[in-house]
């Protein structure tokens, strides 16, 4: 049975930290609650992701598709502005679509 996006699967999401510690300036005030980040930009299909927000220093979450096997890494710094929410684009489909 061909995978598909819209039946669940987990992501893993692993935090790598900078090595730089808490964030030495203030978060932007544009953000209080957090940022959605839409990389998929309307694409489909596409998956979104909870991260777990605050991050707890700078660093870096890697981010992967179990179905597609995309990376993504995403930046933050443990203040309020660091992502909550990223939406990728899933390259399942068009793995899977292409015409034969
Ligand atoms: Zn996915
Ligand atoms: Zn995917």
């Amino acid at each position: 049975m061909p995978l598909h996006t819209n039946q669940p699967h987990q992501h893993s999401i692993t935090f790598l930290p900078s090595g730089r510690g808490a964030a030495q300036g203030p978060p932007d005030p544009n953000y209080p609650h957090g940022i959605q980040l839409d990389l998929a930009q309307g694409a489909s299909p596409s998956c979104t992701i909870d991260l777990p927000y605050p991050a707890p220093e700078c660093g870096l979450f890697l981010i992967k598709c179990p179905l597609c096997e995309v990376n993504i890494a995403v930046t933050c710094a443990g203040r309020v502005d660091d992502p909550t929410r990223i939406i990728i684009p899933c390259r399942l489909q068009q793995v899977r679509s292409q015409p034969s």
